[in-house]
């Protein structure tokens, strides 16, 4: 997926400016940056939520989740998966709850599961969409540590068995150094650092006081 000259105004304010970025196929990127850095509107960009200057070239169709669940209240967790598939053959959706845990939920509703069980709802719908790109607005930041490291291992998970992009927002830079192959940090709407993440994959949740001093510096700035 290419970002080619987006900008993207609201008022006086450039929430984008002039963004050329390419993300490579099949890794995951993080992007940071202080509230207000124009992360969810480049995500929004991604996604064709949003009218912009400039083009996003090949994200393809695009499957988000967001810093809650977002499920059907009325539905049954089953139902909430089977939603999002154009056509169920059957069982697809008792697999995927099978493989996030929730293995007899199936008949359950959203408001009978703890924040945690929702967002692995939430995840194991977003990645059972058919799509090519994963954008993921700080899916972790309202969940305590011990959800964040199981979900962050779930997504890893995932990820090895579908290979897509994933471009995943947080203002968390140990989340980042976790769960990403390269960390994009904006300012005012405008790319101040990208780099690899260089911690070998599979990553270390508890040594994970990330080495990126220079990432560490610039979010501090
Ligand atoms: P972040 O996700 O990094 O917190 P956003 O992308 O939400 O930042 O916002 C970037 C800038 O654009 C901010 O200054 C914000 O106030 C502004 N902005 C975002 N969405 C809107 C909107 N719908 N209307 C007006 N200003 C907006």
């Amino acid at each position: 997926m290419k970002f080619i000259s987006v900008t993207k105004k609201y008022g006086e304010t450039a929430a984008l400016e002039n963004i050329d970025l390419e993300f490579e196929s099949g890794k995951i990127t993080a992007v940071l940056g202080e509230s207000g850095a124009g992360k969810s509107t480049l995500l929004n960009a991604a996604a064709g939520l949003i009218p912009f200057e400039g083009r996003v070239e090949g994200a393809g169709r695009t499957s988000c989740v967001f810093q809650t669940a977002k499920l059907l209240p009325n539905l049954t967790l089953a139902d909430n998966i089977r939603f999002v598939l154009p056509k169920s053959a059957g069982g697809e959706a008792e697999a995927a709850l099978a493989r996030v845990g929730l293995k007899g939920r199936e008949k359950s509703y959203p408001h009978e599961l703890s924040g945690g069980e929702r967002q692995r709802v939430a995840i194991a719908r977003a990645f059972l969409y058919p799509h090519d790109t994963l954008l993921m607005d700080e899916p972790f930041s309202s969940l305590d540590l011990a959800l964040k490291k199981s979900l962050i291992e779930l997504v890893w998970e995932l990820w090895r068995e579908t290979g897509n992009t994933v471009l995943f927002v947080t203002h968390d830079v140990h989340e980042a150094a976790l769960l990403s192959h390269r960390a994009v940090v904006l300012k005012k709407g405008r790319v101040v650092y990208d780099a690899p993440v260089s911690e070998p994959v599979p990553r270390d949740f508890f040594r994970a006081q990330p080495a990126e001093e220079k990432l560490i510096k610039v979010l501090t700035d």
